[in-house]
């Protein structure tokens, strides 16, 4: 049984969560019950066909059930990949004025070879950029600001992000 459980977000942008052992999974809702949430592996679908189902508590995540073990071996590069994914993310949502370019880079750059021939193509990587910079603007405050909110919204987050980070600002250089 895996020892813990993360969240992570899929390619395409859904909820999963990675276990200890390297397995992922995917929300199943329509088999939710009223105190737990239902997540199949990621790999139910032909040829694998996998029946491993886990179930977490809906009041505090914490993991409560593994059904059947896995007809699969774990894809061993998962971790370090969605570590790479997640500091891409994090890098486009602290430097919302560098290119998508230069931080894809930057962050590959930083990244064993062999797990970067595991990562999705360039384009993916720039729609992962372009995803989480949407997200962190949007659910800053109010979802459903409206424009001219949603760029004030914008324009305050920069600058709390700035003097949080090293990422250069007029106020926060030291020594000029
Ligand atoms: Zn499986």
């Amino acid at each position: 049984m895996p020892t813990f459980s993360k969240f992570i977000t899929s390619q395409r942008g859904a909820q999963q969560i990675l276990d200890s052992d390297g397995y992922i999974y995917s929300r199943k809702k329509s088999s939710d019950t009223a105190l737990t949430s239902t997540w199949r592996c990621a790999k139910y679908n032909p040829p694998t066909k996998c029946k491993c189902h886990i179930y977490l508590a809906l009041a505090d995540n914490s993991l409560i059930l593994v059904t059947k073990p896995h007809n699969h071996s774990a894809d061993g590069s998962v971790p370090a990949r969605q570590e790479v994914l997640l500091s891409l993310k994090r890098k486009a949502a602290d430097q919302p004025l560098s290119a998508t370019q230069n931080l894809i880079s930057e962050t590959l750059a930083d990244t064993a070879a062999e797990v970067n021939q595991s990562l999705p193509n360039l384009e993916s990587l720039a729609r992962v950029v372009q995803r989480s910079r949407a997200s962190s603007s949007g659910s800053a405050q109010h979802a459903e600001a409206t424009t001219s909110e949603d760029f004030i919204l914008r324009e305050g987050g920069l600058v709390t992000l700035t003097s949080m980070t090293s990422v250069p600002s007029t106020r926060h250089t030291p020594a000029r």
